[in-house]
């Protein structure tokens, strides 16, 4: 399908190129589709297949004999501990295993370290007269709008294929005593797709920084969610920042929110023996202990760590197809055009799309007015604002295959459309 180039049309071709995408896309609207790749949340066959749960736990007795219908344990059960330390390279006693929402996880660190200041911190971040975070974007929109309630404020790099741009991060934490932390997806990143290599994520853990309470908040949330056969290796971030001297610079996080249930998984943190301690001791004085029952259908419907591996090939099978879909829409629609670029994700749950600068808003206008939800435009960045207007996040894993399909033929149209426009217009105006 050899196309040309949409900037190198004849200004004839390029106005027959926008005629005739005007009227796809009034065929698209005629259509009423009610379509929606706003979130990415699993879909129903993919929740179906932890259903199990709910007529587990079969006993009320973890491995140690501690009845888990009563109060205690605030660490979490320890069977579930050595789970999590196996799938994520890390000791049973670095794991705490929490409620439901690794998020909340994050949050309540955060809010430890502004209160009280972390092991590392000279005093609470709250007493300092600016805390900066590193953004790494395109990123996850949650991160961003926890980091700017708490008046945090964000300073961006460019996310690549193998992590952040680490001499721009390398610069900004070595003389800055402001910046704190940064954000890493180290795992089929939201919305990127990108895999930290091993040898970016040793120059974090080495990096001299200004703050000696400077942290990596290591959200693994895509960590065993793999597309493909080739299955990526998170890199093992405590123990390269404990031999670099940094033991306590890693907070990792990850949930089964997309193996199980999202909302009623089960969350993990896991950082150095100091960290936890720290961690749980501020847990302490808002909570008796977690949900243990949870804990221990999780137990026992996984029963090991392979148990996990194997449920993430069921959905794989599930949410392949989707991705797939994806790329031959997108491909079919726009492939030669040079309007758009889009990510190839060989894990995690986005694809990340890059249309022609200037455009993506239009794109996601135009697409409501078809009935196709996108996320916002911009929504991968700080507060919101794409300073290129040319990203979007599509999350095909919720709708059916069929509905992907339409959904995505319909947004390249938009796609085409929204590019034609801003050519046209930009020639008008002599740009
Ligand atoms: N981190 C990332 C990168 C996410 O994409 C999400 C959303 N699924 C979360 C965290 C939220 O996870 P949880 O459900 O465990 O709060």
């Amino acid at each position: 399908n050899p196309r040309t180039p949409l900037a190198s049309l004849s200004d004839d071709d390029l106005a027959g190129f926008l005629a005739e995408q005007r009227s796809a896309y009034a065929a698209l609207q005629s259509r009423g589709l009610k379509l929606d790749l706003t979130r990415g949340k699993p879909s129903s066959a993919q929740l179906d297949l932890a259903d199990d749960l709910l007529r587990l736990p079969s006993s009320t007795k973890d491995r140690a004999g501690v009845d888990v219908r009563n109060y205690g344990g605030l660490e979490g059960l320890a069977e579930l501990r050595e789970i999590f330390a196996e799938l994520l390279s890390v000791e049973p006693s670095q794991v705490v295993a929490g409620g439901n929402s690794s998020l909340s996880m994050m949050y309540s660190t955060i809010v430890d370290f502004l209160l009280f200041g972390g092991v590392d911190s000279p005093r609470p971040w709250s007493q300092e007269e600016t805390v900066r975070f590193i953004c790494p974007v395109p990123g996850y929109d949650r991160h961003f709008s926890m980091l700017a309630s708490f008046g945090i404020e964000m300073v961006t790099v460019d996310m690549h294929q193998d992590g952040p741009d680490m001499p721009a991060v390398e610069s900004l934490v070595k003389d800055d005593p402001s910046i704190k932390g940064i954000w890493i997806v180290p795992t089929y990143a939201n919305p990127s797709g990108a895999v930290v290599s091993q040898e970016v994520a040793a120059r974090l853990a080495a990096m001299p920084t200004a703050a000696a309470d400077f942290t990596i908040f290591w959200d693994n949330a895509y960590a065993f969610h793999h597309l493909t056969q080739e299955e990526a290796k998170s890199a093992d971030i405590l123990s390269l920042c404990a031999a670099s001297g940094h033991p306590n610079r890693p907070i990792m996080y990850a949930s089964t929110s997309k193996i199980t249930y999202a909302g009623a998984g089960v969350a993990v943190l896991a950082a150095s023996q100091a960290n936890v301690k720290w961690y749980l001791g501020h847990l302490a004085m808002g909570s008796i202990g977690p949900d243990k029952v949870n804990h221990l259908r999780h137990v026992e419907f996984f029963r090991d760590a392979e148990g996990v591996r194997a449920h993430m090939r069921r959905h794989r099978e599930v949410i392949a197809p989707k991705f797939a879909a994806v790329d031959e829409a997108l491909t079919t629609g726009l492939d030669g055009l040079e309007i758009a670029q889009w990510s190839h994700p060989t894990g995690g749950y986005f694809v990340n799309l890059d249309v022609l600068d200037g455009t993506a808003s239009r794109v996601v206008a135009l697409a409501k007015e078809a009935g196709i939800a996108l996320t916002p435009a911009g929504a991968s960045y700080p507060h919101g604002r794409d300073p290129r207007d040319r990203n979007i996040r599509l999350a095909p894993t919720f709708p059916v295959l069929d509905e992907v399909r339409t959904a995505m033929a319909g947004v390249a149209t938009c796609v085409a459309l929204a590019a034609a426009e801003k050519l046209v217009a930009d020639r008008a105006s002599g740009v």
